[in-house]
C-alpha cells in the first residue's frame, strides 16, 4: 500500500455521500489550501468533462498535484485546514462510515513500508510525521485509538500534498474501494471519535476570575446562542426530493420544465411538489411511487390523470432511476479498470481462437433474453467521457500488449450484415439498432466470460460509433 493523493481520495470517494459526485469531493479536498484553485479556466468548453477528466486522473495516480495547490499547501495553517474540513468535508461524506475512513488510513499508512526502490527509498518511516494538524508520527498513529475526525482528515491530507507524489500509489489503488472499507466494519469499536470541543476553546477567556457555576450559566448560554444559529434539521422529505430530483436530471418529470436539484444549500428554480402515484389508491407514500413535478402544470393535474398517464409517469420514474443507478456505478475508478480488464480478456481470446469466429449465425442464436429499452438513453448519458476512456485504454494496451483494436471488425461486420438482413424489416423489433447492440453486449459478455456486464455495454458502445455501424452510408473496414 502506498499513500498519496490518490489513494488518500480513493478512500473518500468509496465513503461519499448520497448525491456527491469524485469530483465535487476532489475540489473540496483542494480548495482547503487553495480556495481559488479551479481545475478549469472561464469560458472553457466542456467545463464538467474536464473536472471529470482530472479528478479521474488524480484518482488512478496518473497526474500530481498541481503546484497552485501543493505550494500553498506548503505554508497553510493546519488549524484553519482542520476547520475549513470540518464546514466543508465532513457534509460531504457518509457520516456512517467515519470510523472505517479512520481505518482505512491506519491500514494503509501501516503497510506503507520503506524500501528501496531504483535507488531511492519509498514508503514512510516510524518516526516520520504522518498527520500534520496533530504532528502526529506513523508509530503513534499505530497505537492511536481517539480521533478528533475533521482534523485527522486535515492532518492526513496535508502529508499527501506536501510529502508525496502521487505515482506512488499507482499499483495498490485499485485495491481501496467500498468492498475495502468495509471490510474493517468489524474493528471499528476499537476507534472512539472524540467529540468536537472547539465551540468551549472559542469562549474568550470566559473563565477569568469567575466562579464555576457562573462560568457554567455562562458556557451553557453560549451553547443555546450557537444551537439557535443552527438550521431546523433537515426533513426527510428533503433528500428524498433530491433523490427524485437527481434522477430526473432536476426537471419536471412530466413536462421537463427546469427545476433545479435543492442540494446543499441551493434553493430550486422551480416550483416543484412530490406527488405519490397510488395504483392501487391504498398503497403507502414511498419512493417506489414518489414522482416530482412542477407545482404550476403538472401537480395540479395528476387527479384528472387516466390510469395509463399515470403508468406512463411510473415507468419514466423508474427508466430515470434506472440511469441514475447505471451512472454511479460507472463513475468510479473500479468500472475503468473493468473495461480494461474485458479488453485484455478479449486479447487473450485473440491470441487463441479470435473474435473473428463470430458470424451472423453465432449472433442470431443468442436469445433475445434481455430487453432493456432504455440502453440508448443511458449509453447516451455518459458515451463521450467514456468512449474517450475505452479508446485511451486500446491505446494503451496497443502499446503494452499489442492489443489489436481492429480485431473487433468482424463482430461489427456481422452486425452490420444482421442490419441489413432482415432485423430491420422485422416488424417485431422496435427498434433494430437497440436490438443488434444487446446482440453484441451479449456476444462480448459472453466471450469473455461473462464479467463485467456494464463494462461490455460500453466497449460496444464505443465500437458501434467508432464503426459507424448505423450509419447507412458508413462501411465497415
Ligand atoms: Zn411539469
Amino acid at each position: 500500500m502506498r499513500l498519496c493523493f490518490g489513494s488518500y481520495l480513493a478512500v473518500l470517494v468509496s465513503c461519499k455521500a448520497v448525491n456527491v459526485d469524485n469530483k465535487q469531493l476532489c475540489e473540496a479536498l483542494l480548495h482547503s489550501v487553495a480556495p481559488n484553485y479551479e481545475f478549469t479556466f472561464a469560458g472553457q468548453e466542456n467545463p464538467d468533462r474536464v473536472r471529470e477528466d482530472v479528478t479521474s486522473k488524480l484518482l488512478r495516480c496518473e497526474q500530481n498535484l498541481p503546484k497552485d495547490v501543493t505550494d500553498p499547501a506548503r505554508t497553510a495553517d493546519p488549524q484553519e485546514v482542520a476547520l475549513y474540513f470540518k464546514d466543508h468535508v465532513l457534509g460531504l461524506l457518509n457520516e456512517n462510515l467515519s470510523k472505517q475512513i479512520i481505518l482505512a488510513f491506519k491500514d494503509i499508512i501501516a503497510n506503507d513500508k520503506p524500501e528501496m526502490i531504483k535507488n531511492k527509498m519509498h514508503g514512510i518511516e516510524d518516526d516520520t510525521k504522518i498527520e500534520l494538524v496533530n504532528g502526529i508520527i506513523k508509530r503513534e498513529l499505530a497505537v492511536q485509538t481517539e480521533f478528533l475526525f475533521h482534523s485527522f482528515l486535515a492532518g492526513i491530507f496535508l502529508y499527501t500534498a506536501t510529502k508525496t507524489t502521487n505515482r506512488y500509489g499507482k499499483k495498490t489503488i485499485e485495491s481501496i474501494d467500498y468492498d475495502y472499507i468495509v471490510s474493517f466494519n468489524s474493528r471499528i469499536d476499537g476507534i472512539n471519535l472524540i467529540a468536537d470541543k472547539a465551540a468551549s476553546f472559542s469562549l474568550p477567556n470566559i473563565k477569568n476570575g469567575k466562579a464555576d457555576t457562573e462560568f457554567a450559566e455562562d458556557v451553557a448560554g453560549y451553547v443555546v446562542d450557537k444551537i439557535k444559529l443552527l438550521k431546523p434539521a433537515t426533513v426527510q422529505e428533503d433528500s428524498l426530493l433530491v433523490t427524485l430530483l437527481s434522477e430526473a436530471n432536476g426537471n419536471c418529470l412530466k413536462c421537463g420544465k427546469k427545476l433545479g436539484i435543492p442540494k446543499r444549500g441551493k434553493i430550486p428554480v422551480g416550483n416543484y411538489e412530490i406527488v405519490y402515484l397510488k395504483q392501487p389508491s391504498n398503497e403507502r407514500d414511498q419512493y417506489e411511487n414518489a414522482v416530482a413535478l412542477c407545482s404550476d402544470d403538472c401537480a395540479p393535474i395528476v387527479s384528472e390523470m387516466s390510469a395509463d398517464e399515470i403508468t406512463d409517469l411510473l415507468e419514466s420514474k423508474k427508466r430515470c432511476a434506472a440511469t441514475q443507478a447505471f451512472l454511479d456505478k460507472i463513475s468510479g475508478i473500479k468500472f475503468q479498470n473493468q473495461i480494461e480488464s474485458v479488453l485484455r480478456e478479449v486479447h487473450k481470446i485473440k491470441n487463441t481462437k479470435g473474435l473473428e469466429g463470430t458470424d451472423m449465425k453465432d449472433l442470431v442464436e443468442i436469445e433475445r433474453k434481455i430487453h432493456e429499452p432504455f440502453l440508448k438513453d443511458k449509453i447516451n448519458a455518459s458515451m463521450a467521457r467514456l468512449y474517450k476512456t475505452v479508446n485511451g485504454i486500446c491505446g494503451r494496451l496497443e502499446q503494452e500488449i499489442g492489443f489489436d483494436t481492429n480485431m473487433f471488425g468482424g463482430l461489427m461486420k456481422s452486425a452490420s450484415l444482421m442490419l441489413d438482413g432482415g432485423v430491420k424489416s422485422n416488424g417485431d423489433i422496435a427498434d433494430p439498432q437497440e436490438y443488434i447492440m444487446n446482440l453484441l453486449i451479449d456476444n462480448l459478455f459472453l466471450q469473455v466470460g461473462q464479467k463485467h456486464k456494464d463494462a461490455c455495454e460500453i466497449i460496444i458502445g464505443y465500437l458501434v460509433k467508432r464503426c459507424d455501424l448505423f450509419n447507412e452510408n458508413a462501411k465497415q473496414s
